[in-house]
């Protein structure tokens, strides 16, 4: 079953799935057409630890279809705030080796 919306956005879908959430991929699109590629903002925690490309990064945890519950954060920003909240709810950061290799390409 290949669904084709013209926009090549299939031949990236291998490198989102790492996320596991259901909708991810579709809502990060919505994000786009809404506030346009992350790559067009700059890191809303810019320092000089940045580094990275730019990605969206959702506020609320829940994926809302909300402008409001997205921020652009850098490759190096995102993985920290993942991290950091992954810790604060107690879920151990385990990533397997072979996904955090994917996502740091
Ligand atoms: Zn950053």
């Amino acid at each position: 079953m290949t669904k084709r919306s013209g926009r090549g956005y299939e031949s990236g879908e291998r490198h989102h799935a790492w996320k596991a959430v259901p909708g991810y991929r579709a809502i990060h699109y919505w994000v786009e057409r809404q506030l346009g590629k992350a790559a067009e903002h700059t890191c809303e925690q810019e320092d000089e630890t940045c580094s990275g490309r730019m990605e969206w990064a959702n506020i609320s945890r829940e994926y809302h279809r909300d402008v409001d519950d997205w921020l652009v954060l850098c490759h190096a920003h995102h993985k920290r705030r993942d991290m950091a909240e992954r810790e604060a709810l107690g879920i151990p950061v385990n990533y397997p080796a072979h996904r955090k290799s994917r996502v740091a390409a």
